[in-house]
């Protein structure tokens, strides 16, 4: 694996064009044992999901969809710390956590192997995405528990780019290193893009003056509007990735084609199910991503339901790859609030605000919903376009008037709370009725 050419379009051509009929015999034979490793050393699937040597004794991918119970964020969240785990202690390296969007973190060990193995596979993604060994690759996304930031850190290693782990720094200074590296590549979650030109701007330097050319974006959900607007800005490419804490990051990435992101099937086994009834769907279809891991010793997952939607098409790509695309994630089961009996969905309120793009900036803003003696009251945060006037306030109030049924206050950002948002992922939707 290391005798690698020096430039080639793939990173593991044999691995990224295998057969699919190749690709599903590993798959079920990968389940298998992943099934059994589980049933004989975790305690969350041994007690609780009361999983036996024999249920890993499945013959088609079809018998592992009915047989195999599915794990849910639930079932970890009530775990045990080390109810999950499948190695001695002593094994373990490092340890990440959820970047924190239910309230308690779940968290996911790593041994040495699985950092090492991790890497190799998730390399893939980063070199289908244009980083080299020649890169000078800036990763924007937090350190520290959060697993974007370390995880990719060694992935990219992995290539040999040379990578500057800004991780959570203040965006100026970011600025400021994005051009005393001739920084050419970076990653971050999807948001943080808007704020830095933003911030750029302010400062009178030009985004496209500072020399990016692939932008990496994960971590949520983020509409070709906001593509079109970020690539236009810094005159570069951006690209989609998909990961969760839960297993790993960067496990699909969009091709040059971004028509889908390819998805670590050899990594990863991925199902798309049916939300209401937990039926595996068939390709194409809309539902829920659902994942067992291949490669996770400390903490494998078995049917781990993502809570992303999304569907799967194992069609050819024209770049050559046969993994697997799964269509752009656009929504969570949970991007969902209901406030006086009304159901509120985020794709909805990211449309108003895109119709408002002349007022506003189209791509930050958080919907909190406070309770206040009793009374219940639904606040629209929005970052204003600086050009427009003062009566660009009531245009905004008056369009939300219309487009909901109730009423929303709106108020700007303060620039603390700007400045506070860094590159935290930034929540759209604040419930802080039950606090
Ligand atoms: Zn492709």
């Amino acid at each position: 694996m290391n005798a690698r050419k020096k430039e080639s379009f793939f990173w593991d051509k044999q691995r990224e064009t295998v057969s699919i009929a190749e690709l599903k015999s590993l798959q079920l034979a990968k389940l298998r044992e992943s099934v059994g490793f589980a049933a004989e050393h975790s305690g969350l699937y041994k007690k609780r999901k009361k999983l036996s040597g024999h249920d890993a004794d499945f013959h088609s991918l079809d018998e592992f969809s009915k047989k195999i119970p599915f794990t849910t964020k639930e079932d970890l969240l009530t775990s045990e710390l080390y109810e999950n785990l499948c190695v001695p202690k002593k094994e373990l390296v490092e340890v990440h956590s959820s970047s924190g969007t239910s309230a308690k973190p779940v968290y996911s060990f790593l041994t040495k192997q699985d950092i090492q193995t991790g890497s190799e596979y998730l390399a893939r993604t980063w070199h289908m995405q244009g980083i080299r060994k020649e890169s000078t690759f800036a990763m924007l996304a937090s350190y520290g528990l959060f697993s974007a930031g370390l995880l990719n850190h060694y992935a990219i290693q992995q290539i040999g780019a040379f990578v500057i782990p800004i991780g959570g720094s203040s965006a100026l200074k970011t600025l400021g290193i994005l051009g005393e590296f001739s920084v050419d590549s970076c990653a971050a979650v999807a948001s943080y893009y808007p704020y830095v030109i933003a911030l750029a701007k302010q400062n009178n330097i030009r985004p496209n003056d500072l020399g990016l050319r692939h932008i990496i974006a994960g971590g949520e959900p983020f509409s070709e509007n906001q593509r079109r607007y970020v690539e236009k800005e810094f005159n570069a490419v951006m690209y989609d990735q998909y990961g969760l804490c839960e297993i790993n990051t960067g496990i699909a990435g969009e091709c040059a084609e971004k028509n889908g992101l390819h998805i670590l099937a050899d990594y990863v086994y991925p199902e798309i199910v049916d939300m209401t009834n937990g039926k595996a769907l068939p390709e194409d279809q809309e539902g829920e991503l659902v994942l067992t891991t291949f490669h996770k010793e400390a903490s494998p997952l078995v049917r781990y339901r993502t809570g992303d939607i999304t569907c799967i098409s194992y069609k050819p790509c024209p770049c050559g790859r046969t993994m697997p695309r799964i269509s752009r994630i656009k929504r969570r089961v949970t991007d969902t609030l209901f406030y006086k009996g009304i159901k509120i969905e985020k794709p909805y309120v990211a449309k108003c605000m895109e119709g408002l793009r002349d007022y506003l900036n189209p791509y930050i803003w958080q919907m909190e919903l406070n309770s206040d003696a009793g009374r219940d009251e639904a606040v629209l945060k929005i970052v204003l376009e600086q050009k427009k006037g003062d009566n660009a306030l009531d245009h905004i109030t008056t369009s939300f008037q219309k487009n909901f049924d109730f009423k929303i206050k709106i108020r700007t950002f303060t620039a603390d709370e700007l400045a506070r948002l860094g590159n935290s992922k930034l929540k759209s939707f604040l419930d802080n009725r039950n606090k």
